[in-house]
């Protein structure tokens, strides 16, 4: 059997079995294929095995992909660092952004979002992990930035990301994805659309799962190790 699509097979029923082990229903835990370096042809062999919601970091090497790949009926989520001078192409080409972490970030994609295309799905990244932070904004400046992007017609303010710093244990792999949890908790009063939690990879699925993950970012143990970036 093709690699690609027996590694999903495993991902797919190890997310089942943490879901069943920490009392959640696995259709609740969306599987989002991190496809960054990995080149086109592994998407089509993902997609032949039913996968539909992709991942990738950089946007040059994405849109290659989403333009070779635009026969197929996939969704594209952007995961990666946001540059200003980039919000266009991100707004134009994806259906999701993950790393969405200022207002002004908010506003251009908002402005650049096109008309003929439904609101984009943004997750407002948070870092869980204080200083070895790999980006995202601060607990306490969520409620000022959900306020301020809240009015944003051409955004469906989704959930919130996070990219924890790495670690080997369980119960420290739960701490940062306990705490984006329950930020989510606090600030649906405020913003009722907010029902997403964006977190896990390949090495702290369980953790995820066990904390409310509802998008799981796999790509490791879907496509192998990672190539150098295609440039
Ligand atoms: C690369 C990446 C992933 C996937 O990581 P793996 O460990 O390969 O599963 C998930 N999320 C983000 C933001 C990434 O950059």
């Amino acid at each position: 059997m093709d690699v690609i699509a027996d590694n999903l097979l495993h991902v797919r029923s190890q997310i089942a079995e943490h879901a069943a082990r920490h009392g959640r229903q696995p259709a609740d835990v969306q599987l989002l294929a991190v496809s960054k370096t990995k080149p086109a042809e592994d998407i089509r062999a993902a997609h032949a095995a039913g996968q539909m919601r992709f991942g990738e970091n950089y946007l040059q090497e994405a849109l290659g992909k989403i333009q070779t790949l635009a026969e197929l009926p996939l969704s594209w989520h952007f995961i990666g660092g946001i540059q200003g001078n980039k919000t266009r192409a991100i707004a134009s080409h994806f259906d999701w952004v993950h790393t969405l972490a200022s207002e002004k970030h908010a506003q251009r994609l908002d402005r650049q979002r096109p008309d003929e295309l439904q609101p984009l799905n943004v997750c407002i990244q948070v870092n869980t992990s204080g200083e070895a932070s790999k980006g995202g904004i601060e607990p306490d400046a969520l409620g000022p930035l959900l306020r301020a992007i809240g009015g944003l017609k051409r955004l469906n303010i989704r959930g919130l990301m996070t990219l924890p710093a790495p670690s080997l244990h369980f119960e420290e792999q739960r701490q940062p994805f306990h705490l984006l949890r329950s930020l989510l908790e606090v600030h649906r009063a405020d913003c009722p659309s907010l029902d997403t939690l964006s977190m896990g990879m390949s090495g702290d699925l369980e953790a995820a799962i066990a904390e409310g993950a509802t998008i799981v970012r796999v790509g490791t143990a879907i496509f192998g190790p990672r190539n150098p970036p295609i440039p």
